[in-house]
């Protein structure tokens, strides 16, 4: 459907996410007025000559000005997917691969998964011969270059989203730098919402002479091109608050009810953080809602978090009904990453999750941290696409002005290494300090992996990987802890367990959460609940749904969420095959629990606390680093407090919060990491 906007007719589009579930029966041809109205389209021409002519192309353009879903199509129409070469177009994050490719496919008209198609971890939406635009995160086309390092099947590759600077944008930009040598025709695009162009085309400036005169040979220069695609972005009216607010969630939902009451028309975008405190603001609004008849009709409120299930993302995307209000409550994936039409005002709570890592007491940790002032105007931005808007900062303009940062610091560098460096052994690159890094890690940070990876036998005293566990860790797509944990159930011989136990690992949660049914969550829970800790009680979960026979009802019973158990049932098939492919032998330990927290123990030993028994609180200390550190209050051993336990990752709000864990024997970590203990200065295994 074709809307007018009120500001000078400019037409936008905002039809649903797939055009079989739209009855408004837009034809092919609004779709193709409205790609021509993109910033982008003006450059198509510009564009393609430079990826012609040039090895590398740097492309600068605000978020919605058609980078993503229009420069793979003008690739295709030009040509460079003839002959049997594909397009691809990475992004750092999972849903909005999805979310792009639908939308292209849609453009294009055509099926998700013939021309255009989509490859996340786990989920591979494309068809061999037929896929040549394909979307897919930056951590896949990584996995792929361990088959093809010089990736040849592909002719141009597009990585979106550069300024997120993620871990392994950061890593593939390595990578393809130095595929280009000796693939001079592999032509790069670059694309990036914010100015880090500079040090982006620095990067691939800085060249050996020798290379640059070959390429001249080849007719194609080496020197980047860069490319600025202007926004038509409409001003937007920043408001701050003038005392810090003690509760953004709570700050956020009233600025929200504020905003309806008292604002013209238009859509909301708040930012938060993460699933807990968007699903905590939605529920807040929809109580508001309830109790005050005020607000009742006309809000209609969405959240955005990339574990959410298929149909909910799509919601985002559809258009808001007549006489409503759209409110999406997102994480900072819609600063950038995603596109959202018809949004006027932006609630922003100055927060992300953020990865943090100390190499010096080896922790890593997901942190509710304060956004940069890059993010900020970002934020800002996504309330100017249509017509003037409004953004209200839950932060006073002294805390912006003076104490924000300006850009947030690479995910490199303040990352655990250890997958990073798996990846670059296995593709034969065994001198990791002296690689081309767009920015480099910290020494310590990658002693620190080579450290974990020796003791994980996953490296040899060359730091070479081993054979064959170093490469079979790196065969598997899974943090390398968890790679290793499957690995060792191979002798333990409960494979098929700790298969199980990996995929759970690998989501989100399989608990139903939220406020107002934490009572009856925790019930439920206790159904399932196990001594020896998560990992078990999981096993417990799994084998109840097996024989509930996959129910959803009996998932909606036992608080357990329903997607996340279908989810966990397609990454454990996944699983098994890569396990088979790679020699173990698929066996069910039956009862034997021991013999499961063994197989933990070989993976995560790096992640063991003892209690601190005199603090009457809870408080274990990591071993390895002496952190203070508590079991999560979803744990099933929350308040249990077993003498020696393992978690699987930290989350940190107030204080450090341990999720998953299981309790286990200290003796076994002398078996599964010798060396590893043996490197401590006193024996702390007493
Ligand atoms: P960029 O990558 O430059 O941020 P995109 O290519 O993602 O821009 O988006 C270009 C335009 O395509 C958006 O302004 C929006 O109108 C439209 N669009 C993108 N994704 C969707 C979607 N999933 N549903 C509807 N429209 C979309
Ligand atoms: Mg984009």
């Amino acid at each position: 459907r074709l809307v007018d906007d009120e500001e000078g007719g400019v037409l936008f589009f905002s039809g649903g996410f797939s055009s079989s579930s739209s009855s408004s029966g837009y034809g092919y041809a609004s779709i193709e007025k409205q790609r021509q109205r993109l910033p982008v389209y003006k450059y198509r021409t510009a564009i393609l000559y430079l990826v012609e002519t040039h090895a590398t192309t740097i492309i600068v353009g605000e978020t919605g000005s058609g980078k993503t879903t229009q420069i793979p199509q003008f690739l295709k129409e030009a040509g460079w997917a003839s002959g049997g070469r594909l397009i691809a177009c990475t992004q750092p994050r999972r849903l909005a691969v999805q979310a792009v490719a639908s939308r292209v496919a849609e453009e294009m008209g055509v099926k998700l998964g013939e021309e255009v198609g989509y490859t996340i971890r786990f989920e591979d939406v494309t068809k061999p011969d037929v896929t040549v635009l394909k979307f897919l995160t930056d951590g896949v086309l990584l996995r792929e270059m361990m088959d093809d390092p010089l990736l040849t099947k592909y002719s141009v590759i597009m990585v979106d989203e550069a300024h997120e600077r993620s871990i392994s944008t950061d890593i593939l930009l390595g990578l393809l730098k130095k595929v280009q040598k000796r693939r001079p025709e592999l032509r790069l695009i670059i694309s990036s919402a914010t100015i880090e162009a500079k040090a982006m085309s620095d990067f691939f400036r800085k060249r050996k002479k020798r290379r640059e005169l070959e390429n001249e040979e080849n007719g194609i220069q080496l020197e980047p091109a860069i490319l600025s695609v202007e926004g038509r972005g409409f001003n937007v009216q920043i408001n701050y608050v003038e005392e810090p607010v003690q509760d953004y969630v709570q700050a956020a939902v009233s600025t929200v009810l504020l905003i309806h009451e008292r604002e013209p028309p238009g859509d909301i975008l708040v930012f938060l953080t993460g699933q807990d405190d968007i699903d905590g603001a939605v529920q807040l609004i929809a109580d508001e809602v309830q109790t005050s008849k005020k607000h009742s009709p006309g809000l209609v409120v969405l959240p955005l978090y990339s574990g959410l299930p298929r149909a909910e993302q799509e919601l985002v995307f559809s258009p808001t009904p007549r006489g409503k209000r759209k409110v999406i409550i997102s994480t900072n994936i819609a600063e950038t990453s995603l596109t959202l039409e018809g949004i006027v005002y932006v609630v922003d709570s100055g927060f992300s999750k953020q990865k943090f890592y100390n190499p010096i007491t080896d922790v890593e940790n997901l942190v509710v941290a304060p956004i940069s002032k890059a993010s900020a105007k970002q934020r800002a931005g996504r309330a100017g696409r249509v017509r003037p808007g409004k953004c209200y900062r839950l932060y006073a303009e002294e805390y912006f002005l003076n104490h924000m940062s300006n850009e947030a610091i690479p995910e490199i560098q303040r990352s655990n290494l250890v997958s990073c460096i798996i990846h670059l052994k296995a593709l034969g690159i065994d001198n990791i300090l002296g690689f081309d890094w767009p920015a480099s890690p910290s020494p310590e940070a990658m002693i620190r992996a080579l450290e974990v990876l020796y003791s994980l036998g996953v490296l040899d005293d060359d730091a070479k990987l081993t054979s064959p566990t170093g490469f079979q860790v790196a065969e598997i797509p899974l943090d390398p802890m968890i790679s290793k944990m499957i690995i060792a159930s191979n002798q333990f011989g409960c494979s098929e367990e700790i298969i199980t136990v990996a995929a759970v690992l690998s989501i989100q949660s399989i608990w139903i959460s939220g406020r107002g049914i934490q009572k009856e969550s925790d019930e439920a829970k206790l159904r399932f609940a196990a001594a020896e800790g998560d990992h078990v009680t999981f096993l417990n979960v799994y084998k109840g749904f097996l024989q509930s026979g996959k129910s959803s009802q009996w998932c909606h019973k036992n608080y357990v969420n329903y997607h996340a158990m279908r989810k966990v049932l397609e990454v454990r098939e996944q699983l098994r095959r890569i396990a088979q492919r790679i020699g173990i032998v698929l066996k069910s330990c039956e009862s034997d629990m021991q013999v499961v927290r063994k197989a933990v123990t070989a993976g995560f030993f790096a992640n063991t606390c003892r209690l601190e028994e005199y603090s009457h609180n809870g408080m274990y200390k990591t071993i390895r680093g002496s952190q203070e550190v508590y079991i999560h209050p979803s744990s099933v051993l929350f308040r249990v407090n077993p003498k020696w336990i393992i978690y699987s990752s930290l989350v940190s709000t107030d204080r450090q919060y341990m999720r998953n864990v299981i309790s286990i024997d200290p003796s076994w970590l002398l078996e599964a990491a010798p060396h590893f203990y043996q490197l401590q200065q006193s024996n702390p295994l007493h």
